[in-house]
């Protein structure tokens, strides 16, 4: 099992990645490429060019036999690095052993409830995950913390039955209905996401569904506000589960998708009418948008 992987950044404290207070870990990388993603900065590996180094106007950013190296000292968090970076990725990451992060754990596991891995997508990095919840499961000390994952669902299942058994849950989005519209937001086709939804469901570990809402884009309900009937039965099979609605916002956007409408309360509003009507509930939805 891989001991090892790349950190977007360690939260030790969050209480809106599951439920209970929870330390998050962000692993860098992503198979998706959502145009609309508000951590865009997440999805690339840096492959070390130094082109940010020149950028940045603290000197927290060197080169040192071919590799970029970060100061966190130094920096100012002004985000020049990862705004100019080409691969969409950030200097700033740093690789972490599973045992840095259980002493992480550790340090702050009598205020804990769980740990959520999210990213990037987390399961691009799957042996340090298993690792991370095997060795959680095996610790007398750590072993009451829940562990859940975020996760785009395109993990294959061959790939989640390495993961199951050491896994309480995992949050799940689904940006888009149709297979063109799915595509069309996450650059990736739908059947995986759907694949994990049945299989998460059927162990009973699926522990919420995020649909994100974006005007116009997503197709989750018709022009009279009715859910989509194909979406419908998809969620009936399923059987009880809990949905979260999510808004697209501009927040930590880049390009294209900067013109794209936001979404406000009432469209969510409109949305979780729907699902209420076929009987989906409980639905959750964002304090403020
Ligand atoms: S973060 Fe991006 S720009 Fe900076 S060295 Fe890595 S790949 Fe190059
Ligand atoms: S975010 Fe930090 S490392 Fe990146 S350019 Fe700004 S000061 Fe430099």
């Amino acid at each position: 099992m891989a001991r090892t992987a790349v950190v977007s950044r360690i939260l030790p404290f969050s209480c809106v990645d599951g439920p209970g207070n929870r330390l998050v870990i962000f692993l860098q990388g992503c198979n998706f490429h959502c145009p609309g993603c508000h951590n865009p900065h997440t999805i690339g590996l840096c492959d070390h060019c130094g082109d940010c180094v020149a950028d940045c106007p603290s000197g927290a950013l060197t080169m040192a036999e071919g590799r970029v190296s970060w100061q966190g000292a130094l920096c100012t968090h002004c985000d020049r690095c990862t705004d100019g970076c080409p691969r969409q990725a950030s200097p700033k990451t740093r690789v972490m052993s599973v045992a840095e992060v259980l002493a992480e754990l550790r340090r702050y596991g009598p205020l804990l409830s769980g740990v959520t891995v999210s990213g990037g997508e987390a399961t691009t990095q799957l042996p340090f995950v298993v690792a991370l919840f095997t060795l959680i499961k095996a610790d007398p000390e750590l072993v009451r913390l829940s562990c859940l994952l975020d996760s785009n669902g395109s993990l294959s299942l061959a790939g989640w039955q390495r993961l199951l058994p050491v896994l309480d849950g995992a949050m799940l989005d689904l940006k888009g209905w149709r297979d063109e519209v799915h595509r069309a937001l996450t650059g990736y086709d739908r059947e995986r996401v759907l694949a994990s939804l049945q299989l998460l469901a059927r162990c009973g570990k699926l522990a919420e569904l995020r649909l994100l809402q974006v005007p116009g884009r997503t197709d989750f309900v018709d022009e009279g506000g009715r859910l989509d009937a194909g979406l419908c039965a998809f969620l009936q099979s399923l059987g009880p589960i809990s949905i979260r609605l999510n808004g697209f916002r501009h927040h930590g956007v880049r390009g294209g998708a900067l013109s794209w409408q936001e979404a406000g309360m009432e469209e969510l509003q409109r949305l979780a009418k729907a699902l209420i009507a076929k009987g989906f509930g409980p639905i959750a939805l964002p304090a403020l948008v």
